[in-house]
C-alpha cells in the first residue's frame, strides 16, 4: 500500500496498534496463567481489561472516519509475543519464569512508542478527540510499565536467590529464612 499523506500514515499506524492490542488480548491470559506470583498475575489480568478498552478506543476513532480498524498485521508485536512465549517454553523454576514474564515489559515499551507517535500525528492533523483517546491509552501503558518495573525489582531478586540453591531448599530452610515475598507465590510444583 502506498502512503502519500500524514493522514494515511496515521490511519495505517492506528490499524497496526489495533492489531497489536488484539494480539495481546489473546496472549495476556496465557501469560497470566503462567505467572506464579499473585501480584504479577493480578497485574496482567488488570492490564488485560485495560487492553480490551484500548482496542475499543481505537474502534471509536475509526468509527469517526467511517473506516474499519482491521487490515494491518503488527509484525513487531507478533515477534515480541513469539519471543516471550518461546522463552517460557524452556524449563525453568517458578521465580525465573516470573522474571521472564515480567520481561514482557518490552510489550509496553513497544506500545508506548506506537501510541506516542499516533498521538502526535492526531494532534498535528487536528484530531483532538482522537489525540485525547490515544493519550489515555498511552498513560495506561506507561503506568503498566512502571508497575512491571516495581514488580521486576522484587521478582528478579527472587529469581537470583532461587538459582543459587538446589531444589527442595525451601522445605529445608529454617523459618527465619522464609521471606514474605515468597508467601505470595503459589506452591512450587514438585
Ligand atoms: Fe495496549
Ligand atoms: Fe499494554
Amino acid at each position: 500500500m502506498e502512503i502519500n499523506s500524514l493522514r494515511e500514515l496515521y490511519i495505517d499506524q492506528l490499524r497496526d496498534l489495533y492489531d497489536a492490542e488484539n494480539q495481546l488480548i489473546k496472549a495476556l491470559p496465557k501469560m497470566a496463567k503462567g505467572a506464579t506470583s499473585d501480584e504479577l498475575r493480578e497485574g496482567i489480568e488488570e492490564h488485560l481489561e485495560q487492553t480490551k478498552n484500548q482496542a475499543q478506543r481505537l474502534e471509536q476513532i475509526f468509527e469517526r472516519f467511517g473506516e474499519k480498524p482491521k487490515g494491518e498485521k503488527c509484525k513487531g508485536m507478533e515477534g515480541v509475543i513469539k519471543e516471550g512465549s518461546e522463552t517460557l517454553e524452556k524449563d525453568m523454576d517458578d521465580a525465573t519464569k516470573d522474571a521472564a514474564i515480567a520481561a514482557a515489559q518490552r510489550v509496553e515499551h513497544y506500545e508506548i512508542a506506537g501510541y506516542g507517535t499516533a498521538r502526535t500525528y492526531a494532534t498535528l492533523l487536528g484530531e483532538s478527540e482522537a489525540a485525547e483517546l490515544l493519550e489515555e491509552t498511552l498513560d495506561e501503558e506507561k503506568k503498566t510499565d512502571q508497575k512491571l518495573t516495581q514488580l521486576a525489582e522484587q521478582i528478579n531478586v527472587e529469581a537470583v536467590e532461587g538459582s543459587d540453591g538446589e531444589e527442595g531448599r525451601e522445605e529445608e530452610a529454617p523459618p527465619s529464612r522464609a521471606r514474605s515475598a515468597s508467601g505470595s507465590r503459589k506452591k512450587r510444583a514438585a
